[in-house]
């Protein structure tokens, strides 16, 4: 990881502030710029947080404790309050744990709600009729829009992280559940304007809109455009009126099948075939290549990764940055997939959970696993995540596509001490560095 040079600080959030403008160098206050760079690092990865409490929420599931630490974190980034770094790296440690208890709560809200995933096929094309395009990470929008559309002949298709509920059995069972379309959150512009559909956004990450297709789009929950129309609650009447009123899509197939719905019982069915896998050689390493995907250049990494992995590796994925791969015809290792996704990037819960039970499994620490994860980020759900990771001890994590800009040389000497964190570089020498080769 090449030495940055290290960055100003930037805080203007209380009266003293230098100039009336913002503390450029060092608080008037005394805060350093570590401190300021730590309190942000606690608002953003808290915010992630928050995302995942109010899915959990949504379902009817909430958890105080959590909520306590909420308020205990935002207070730390107080005018005044807290000015010890090391104290803030080790609130920005609990809030991984805190986020641990999130995903947990958030799965089982998913689960209990709409059962256990299972391995589903997903159709990336589209059949005859109307049609409405739902983006985002919010199953209960997205239940509540298929049943108010049952029976109208408008087809629903997932776009980006919706993609994982055609894995829950009480969201497959809808007939007009009818495929995905796109990638991840990023081609939006360019699907949304391709489909003359109605569209509906559930949450983050929903861009600005096309004029093209600006009045055939609709908000719902946390989400809000400016010109487009919101739905507050669950009616989603204008949605469906708005899809009448459009042209019928011609039945035109995907050119991949895409399969989602891996979820911990599944894959741990399979573990003591995994076992006698790994014991005989055929399966040398696990991979977890996954996380928000980054419009970033250096973002087309994952999939030369993968692309580039030995046929005796497995790679679990979840999150939006399983577009970059989630086509790729990998195989199989003796009946076990050798691509493995696990859903949404909350579910990176299911993947703590499969390598704590892989671990125990080879009665082994986490770290010892022959498994390494290979992470995109792009906004603060994955900086929560990397703090969960980093709460649980999980050492040699390789990050990309960029550092947190927020990371300055302190903080950077930090992860890479005390969790040998790497920045992605060439495809190749990191698989070779991997895998001692
Ligand atoms: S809290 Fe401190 S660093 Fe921030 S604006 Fe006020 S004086 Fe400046
Ligand atoms: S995984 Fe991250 S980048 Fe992708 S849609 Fe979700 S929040 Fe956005």
């Amino acid at each position: 990881m090449a030495d940055r040079e290290r960055l100003d600080m930037f805080c203007y959030q209380c009266a003293q502030t230098a100039r009336g403008t913002g503390c450029t160098v060092k608080g008037v206050c005394g805060k350093e710029a570590t401190v300021a760079r730590l309190q942000d690092n606690l608002l953003i990865a808290t915010k992630g947080m928050a995302a995942y409490l109010y899915h959990a929420r949504e379902l009817g599931y909430t958890d105080t404790e959590v909520d306590a630490f909420l308020e205990r974190a935002f207070y730390a980034t107080f005018t005044q309050v807290n000015f010890d770094p090391e104290d803030l790296v080790r609130l920005a440690l609990e809030g991984g744990e805190m986020n641990i208890r999130t995903m947990r709560l958030l799965k089982k809200a998913h689960n209990d709600t709409y059962g256990e995933p299972e391995p589903t096929k997903v159709q990336t094309g589209t059949v005859k009729g109307r049609g409405i395009i739902a983006t985002g990470h919010g199953l209960k929008a997205l239940e509540e829009l298929l049943k108010q559309t049952e029976g109208t002949g408008i087809n629903i298709y997932t776009h980006s992280e919706l993609l994982p509920a055609h894995g829950y059995p009480g969201l497959k069972k809808y007939k007009h559940l009818a495929g995905n379309l796109g990638k991840s959150w990023q081609d939006q512009k360019r699907l949304f304007s391709q489909y003359p559909v109605a569209i509906l956004g559930t949450s983050n990450c929903v861009q600005l809109p096309k004029e093209e297709y600006r009045d055939r789009m609709f908000t719902t929950g946390p989400a809000r455009l400016p010109g487009v129309p919101h739905i507050a609650g669950y009616n989603y009447t204008p949605v469906i009126e708005k899809a009448k009123s459009l042209p019928e899509l011609e039945r035109k197939p995907g050119d991949v099948v895409l399969t989602t719905g891996f979820s911990k019982s599944v894959v741990l069915s399979q573990k003591d075939k995994i076992k006698q896998l790994v014991e005989a050689g055929k399966i040398r390493h696990f991979f977890l290549v996954g996380g928000c995907d980054s419009p970033l250049k250096k973002g087309e990494y994952y999939r030369e990764f993968v692309q580039r992995l030995p046929q005796d590796t497995v790679v679990f994925t979840l999150a939006c940055g399983k577009f970059r791969i989630n086509d790729l015809a990998l195989g199989e290792i003796e009946g076990i997939p050798r691509l493995i996704d696990l859903g949404q990037c909350n579910d990176s819960i299911v993947a703590i959970e499969i390598a704590q039970a892989l671990a125990e499994l080879f009665g082994v620490g986490i770290n010892q696993l022959p498994l390494t994860l290979v992470l995109t980020w792009l906004e603060q759900k994955a900086a929560i995540i990397l703090w969960s990771l980093l709460a649980l001890g999980i050492k040699g994590i390789y990050l990309g596509p960029i550092l947190p800009a927020w990371v300055n040389d302190d903080i950077l000497k930090v992860l890479r001490e005390d969790y040998d964190l790497r920045l992605i570089g060439d495809p190749e020498e990191d698989i070779k560095h991997i895998l001692r080769i």
